[in-house]
């Protein structure tokens, strides 16, 4: 019998090439009239045209948001909010312009409108972050969802191969942890699933140069789908291992995902059936876990820990913090098994 529940968030999607072109009409329903536009350094060019068409709803702007969201650049931010007497946010770019704008709208609760640039999904969570004196701190609040997203696969036109593949791979990790996630259910299975193949589909041909609209197109919204899974799913020992590795270590965060995270489908291969063939059948693949190595391969991606940084020494150390709190993951966390993970996403090897 069937029984679960599925919370959804309420934001509005406009997809398609070109899309951005729209930004004033979601403006004008959204009823704002002076609007603070946030751009990384990448979207300096799409962020001056929208600006341009925004006319006289146009108040302020910010360029070359950072990683990370420092809590400094929050409070600059709400400067220029106040000043300017803002009642709307625009970010254009990644995960970074938007925590930004998340950042705002904590504080002041001002509508977001999300222009993402990279698959990394944040504009469909209530997930916010800001770093202060060498901590992040973060939490969940649904004034943070953006009201409006404009997912325009022009915009990734020139992400490069090195940013593209990690990113894309990082987004598919959600969806891998959200179909064995403890709060599984049909609605969030689809959707993960579906992430997954359209993201595998596209993902390549982006990475090799050769994608057209359609591939692009396929990628973003693989990445939209892999953002709602993100946005309703708990996590897993990926997630928990990724945590621990690249924030006691320093490894960067979308590319320590891609090497960990057949090895964590891996793990829990014999626990979780139902979601290996998911992801398999996703990436018309012979098992999940191999499937996701060869694709990071075929992205050109760094498949092996080593290669990210990380000493081999520090693979006990890595072992003992991530399994210290207990924490729900289909097959059981014990330090070994663990460790054992560890140690093939060191040598990147690939997973039976
Ligand atoms: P980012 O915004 O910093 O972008 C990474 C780099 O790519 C930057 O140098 C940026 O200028 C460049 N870039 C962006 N779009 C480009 C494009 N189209 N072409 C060329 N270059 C481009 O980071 P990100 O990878 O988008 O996101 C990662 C960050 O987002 C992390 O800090 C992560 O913690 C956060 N995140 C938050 C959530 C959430 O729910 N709150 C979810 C996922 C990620």
């Amino acid at each position: 019998m069937l029984g679960f529940n599925y919370q959804a968030f309420a934001a509005r999607i406009v997809f398609g090439p070109g899309k951005v072109a729209e930004l004033p009409i979601e403006i004008e329903n959204l009823g704002a009239g002076s609007v603070l536009v946030i751009s990384t350094g990448s979207q300096r060019d799409v962020a001056d045209t929208a600006i341009d068409a925004l006319g006289t709803a146009y108040a302020a702007r910010i360029d070359g948001a950072v990683m990370h969201v420092p809590r400094e650049n929050v409070v600059s931010a709400l400067e220029i909010v106040r000043q300017h007497s803002c009642d709307c946010v625009v970010a254009i770019g990644g995960g970074s312009a938007l925590g930004v704008a998340k950042g705002i709208a904590l504080e002041r609760g001002l509508p977001v409108v999300a222009v993402p640039s990279t698959y990394a999904g944040s504009e469909m969570t209530d997930i916010w972050g800001i770093s202060e004196g060498g901590g992040k701190t973060t939490g969940r609040d649904k004034r943070v969802v953006p009201k409006t997203v404009i997912y325009d696969p022009d915009l990734t036109r020139g992400l490069p191969a090195r940013l593209a593949g990690p990113s894309g791979i990082n987004a598919m990790a959600h969806s891998v942890e959200a179909l064995y996630a403890q709060n599984r259910n049909p609605v969030l299975s689809m959707i993960a699933e579906e992430g997954i193949r359209t993201m595998a589909s596209g993902l390549p041909s982006v990475c090799d140069g050769s994608a057209g609209d359609d591939a692009r197109s396929e990628a973003l919204y693989g990445a939209f789908m892999c953002g709602l899974a993100l946005s309703t799913a708990t996590m897993g020992i990926h997630h928990k291992l990724c945590h621990v590795v690249g924030g006691t270590f320093q490894l960067p965060h979308a590319e320590t995902h891609t090497v960990i995270l057949p090895h964590a489908t891996h793990y829990n291969r014999d626990a979780a059936p139902e979601a290996m063939q998911a992801i398999a059948r996703a990436l018309g693949a012979e098992t999940a876990a191999g499937g996701i190595f060869d694709l990071a391969k075929t992205v050109g991606a760094t498949t092996a820990l080593k290669d990210l940084g990380l000493n081999e020494k520090n693979i006990d150390r890595a072992a003992d913090i991530a399994t210290q709190a207990p924490y729900y993951n289909p097959q059981p966390v014990d330090r070994d098994g663990v460790r054992a993970l560890l140690d093939a996403a060191y040598h990147g090897r690939r997973p039976d």
